[in-house]
């Protein structure tokens, strides 16, 4: 039924005009395509309204509760963007995003930083995955938090004036309320950000990874084993070990979350590649994200009663392991902050990974020639004479394994880690 309803409140979003950034039962995230926070906090608010009378919604409980004035969003636990102050009655301020959040609890709105100047707040879990020598990790946040910083200086000084395409050079001035232009698509923006990306950040890119290449050259002599420059964290599951190559991608993933600069942003990305002698097409140059993924469906906090999925790789939520003792995780909910039961958490886990390792066992075969499922018990080939395989491949089997694995020994939950070791053990063929 929650399921239904979800699905009913976003169709209505995206019929009141809406585009959904991020949905999720507890959060929705939407463009509303307006430029100043007043405008779109009306938007939200006509939207909520409109939600509010109707039946079928009444059971929601739902309010906007922070915007951001520029977003870069990848997923939730990769974005970045300046954040916007929601005006408590009449404030004038200026935002892109307007966000919602559905909410079980009565949440206050959470009073923004005073201060003018915009705070860039970056999230981006895939930053951890790079190595912190040679800076890495400073380039990435450097580069990326400074692209925001422009992009959102520019729309705000683009903003004080009325003509599309009017580039100004004079600096923002104060927070005085300015006058906005009613339109939704900034051609400046776009130029200015196609500019910015052929240009300036070219160059400073350019220097930085060649600064990372001569500092580390990884250990690209097998292209099965990660180097040992990259840390080892509780998603790791790829075989990183070209500290500059991974820089790029990453860097030029973020980049192409702007659809407005995707020919610039390719552009970039070849040249970097070519620097770096690796083929633009070729496999080494596809970005994967370097965290894998492990979601614990429906976690239920004990004192707030919240329930959301939780991702054992990057919940931002999880303290690490101190020592001999076992990592500990909060509730989302920030009013509340329970701790969850870890005991409870990891024998949920130690089911998934036995009902995992059931349904790898438990699973059909299938003749290779003919696609056909394995209907008799007892053969060894087909009726046409084909062998029989595996309908889900062991690799990936296997990959799983190593996820709990992973995720066991950097929280300290020996039982799972046992768990997981004793099928491992039990099936030599895997490990290969
Ligand atoms: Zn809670
Ligand atoms: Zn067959």
């Amino acid at each position: 039924m929650m399921k239904k309803l979800y699905m009913q409140l976003i169709a209505e979003f995206k019929r009141l005009g809406s585009t959904i950034v991020f949905a999720s039962l507890s959060k929705i995230i939407i463009c509303t395509k307006k430029r100043s926070v007043s405008d779109a906090k009306a938007y939200v608010d006509f939207i909520l309204n409109s939600i509010h009378k109707k039946d079928l919604f009444h059971s929601i409980e739902i309010k906007a509760e922070s915007c951001w004035e520029y977003l870069m969003w990848m997923d939730q636990a990769n974005h970045g963007g300046v954040r916007g102050k929601l005006p408590k009655e009449n404030d004038d301020e200026e935002p892109v995003d307007g966000t919602a959040y559905l909410n079980d609890s009565n949440d206050e709105l959470i009073a923004a930083a005073p201060e003018d100047e915009p705070n860039v707040e970056m999230n981006w879990n895939m930053k951890k995955y790079l190595p912190t020598a040679a800076s890495c990790q400073n380039y990435f946040q450097i580069v990326i938090a400074s692209h925001i910083h422009a992009m959102y200086n520019h729309s705000l000084e683009e903003r004080q004036y009325i003509e599309p395409g009017n580039t100004p050079i004079k600096k923002r001035t104060s927070s005085q309320s300015q006058r906005v232009a009613e339109t939704s698509a900034t051609p400046s923006l776009v130029t200015f950000a196609q500019e910015r990306i052929s240009g300036d950040l070219t160059q400073t890119l350019f220097s930085v990874t060649q600064k990372i290449q001569h500092t580390l050259s990884g250990d690209r002599s097998s292209n099965t084993d990660p180097s040992a420059e990259f840390p080892l964290l509780p998603g790791s599951h790829l075989p990183l070990n070209n500290p500059a190559l991974e820089f790029v991608k990453f860097i030029c993933k973020v980049l192409s979350l702007d659809s407005n600069t995707q020919n610039q942003v390719n552009k970039l990305r070849r040249d970097l590649l070519r620097l770096l002698g690796v083929g633009e097409f070729s496999s080494e140059a596809t970005f994967r994200d370097p965290c894998s993924s492990l979601v614990l469906p429906e976690v239920i906090c004990l004192s707030c009663n919240s329930c959301r999925d939780l991702d054992l790789c990057r919940d931002p939520f999880i303290a690490p392991a101190e020592g001999n003792k076992p990592a500990s995780c909060r509730c989302a909910n920030l009013e509340c902050g329970g701790e969850y039961d870890m005991d409870f958490l990891e024998t949920q886990l130690i089911d998934m990974v036995q009902k995992q390792s059931m349904a790898f066992i438990l699973q059909d075969l299938k003749c290779v020639k003919c696609r056909g499922v394995k209907a008799t018990n007892m053969s060894r080939y087909c009726t046409c004479a084909g062998n029989f395989a595996y309908t889900a491949p062991i690799d990936d089997f296997f990959d799983k394994l190593k996820t709990f694995r992973n995720v066991a020994s950097h929280y300290k939950l020996t039982l799972l880690e046992e768990t997981v070791n004793w099928i491992m053990e039990r099936n030599p063929y895997m490990s290969k």
